[in-house]
């Protein structure tokens, strides 16, 4: 579609809708931005979202945070306005080649990596989408020749139309946002339009455990490149006594991965075949990966405190990362869980919590649920706020236990954000005393 003086509604002005704003007046259209909450913005006059406002649009731009089956959008789609999303928009402009992750869990820190990978390699590449610089910023700093390494969510992909990412990867889709996209069908059939547009000579990185991810193996013309961390599978990654295997021969010992547990292991292995195929050596991509130091409040180490190991994992905010977290440890956990629920099934929490949990410390919304979910199979403290969760496990961890933030749960009750909860976290960990006398283990 021509931009040059069309009329175009941005809905939702997030930094991703602010970012579309200006990618559309840079090629002149005839912009107004509209919000449910119309904040200024420095530099663009937001408008209250009215059925009015989309009126007279000649096209609909949408940012992630907006859900696409509105009424208005609806109304707007009947008469017969493009109705797309801020991906779908900064992709007829992006040049260079574009990499999109997507997946339940393990986008930020397999798009962090792989963003990793190339730059101490030297390819040239940068790194956004739902990771930091929105899509359409990403623009005007792209070049021919240069990879695009997007993070990418179920509702960036919902509305897309003819995107395409020379390399894509699903990482696993497990249930999250289900209190948005409905059903697990649609949730999944949202991350699947990552590979319905690619063509012939497109590769798609999948995780050959997760039977969604396989099921992608049918969508679209890009060609196979698997991922396993339980079985030997071909052409793609696995794991065989010790190793990461890539193309047939190993790539490095997972000891020298610097992040813990399976699932990391799982990130590492997609974020290393899609580095091989942009052009990374075995060599480049293991020295690289020896040195990422991981991303924030992913299951982060915060500080041992007599003999006492305290990791933030805020972002597990869903059962399975929660799983995958507790999964990482052997045992003497002390997790914390809660905040604001998401429709979720905490049950499935009860096996690993009884395996490996001393105590799971309650805080916010979801602690009745969560307690009526869990009651039996591991001692429950409802402990209402961080600040008494951190209290209570200060007072009883032995040298040896780990404490852990892993809450699966959303955290917008008490907190503004999960970095928001993970850095308070922090905070509350970093002024426990020392306790004098105490033994300390190294
Ligand atoms: P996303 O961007 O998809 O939310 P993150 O890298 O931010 O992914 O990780 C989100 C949460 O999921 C964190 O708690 C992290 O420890 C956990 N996690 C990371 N990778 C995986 C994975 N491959 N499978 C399951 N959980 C994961």
């Amino acid at each position: 579609m021509k931009l040059e003086g069309a009329k175009v509604v941005v809905v939702g002005m997030a930094r991703s809708g602010v970012a579309a704003v200006e990618l559309l007046r840079e090629k002149g259209a005839s912009v107004r931005a509209v919000d449910q909450n119309p904040l200024s913005e420095p530099g663009i006059h937001i408008e209250p979202q009215t059925e009015e406002s989309f009126l007279d649009a000649q096209m609909i731009v949408l940012s992630p945070g907006v859900p696409p089956d509105l009424d208005v959008l609806e109304g707007a789609r009947q008469r017969g306005i493009p109705v797309i999303g801020d991906l779908e928009l900064a992709s007829w402009y992006l040049e260079g080649e574009i990499i999109g992750i997507t997946g339940s869990n393990g986008k930020t820190t397999t798009t962090a990596l792989t963003g990793h990978i190339l730059g101490q390699t030297g390819i040239p590449a940068q790194v956004g989408g739902n990771i930091g610089t929105p899509p359409a910023s990403l623009v005007r700093t792209s070049r021919p020749g240069q990879w695009n390494v997007l993070e990418l969510s179920s509702f960036q992909l919902e509305t897309t139309d003819t995107f395409r990412a020379h390399i894509g990867a699903a990482l696993n889709v497990t249930p999250d946002h289900l209190d948005r996209h409905g059903t697990m069908e649609r949730y999944a059939d949202a991350k699947g339009r990552l590979f319905d547009t690619q063509h012939p000579g497109d590769f798609k990185v999948l995780n050959a455990d997760d039977p969604i991810c396989e099921s992608y193996a049918r969508r679209g013309d890009g060609a196979v490149v698997w991922f396993s961390s339980t079985r030997e599978i071909s052409p793609g990654s696995f794991l065989s006594q010790g190793n990461i295997v890539l193309n047939g021969t190993a790539l490095m010992k997972t000891s020298e991965v610097p992040l813990r547990g399976t699932h990391n292991l799982e990130n590492t292995m997609a974020a290393a075949a899609m580095a091989s195929l942009a052009g990374a050596t075995h060599a480049q991509i293991r020295s690289a990966v020896m040195t990422f130091p991981g991303v924030e409040h992913r299951l982060e180490f915060v500080r041992r405190l007599a003999g006492v190991d305290w990791y933030n994992d805020s972002k597990a905010t869903n059962v399975d990362a929660t799983l995958k977290a507790i999964a990482a440890f052997e045992g003497g956990l002390w997790v914390i869980l809660g905040g604001k629920d998401k429709n979720s099934d905490y049950s499935i929490l009860a096996s690993p919590l009884r395996a490996k949990a001393r105590e799971a410390l309650l805080i916010g919304a979801a602690a009745d649920k969560i307690e009526s979910q869990l009651r039996g199979s591991v001692p429950l403290m409802r402990c209402g706020t961080l600040g008494a969760a951190v209290a209570e496990a200060h007072a009883h961890a032995k040298p040896g236990d780990t404490v852990l933030l892993a809450p699966a749960c959303a955290s917008f009750d008490q907190f503004e954000n999960f970095e928001q909860r993970g850095r308070e976290f922090k905070r509350l960990v970093a002024q426990l005393p020392e306790s004098g006398g105490e033994m300390q283990h190294g």
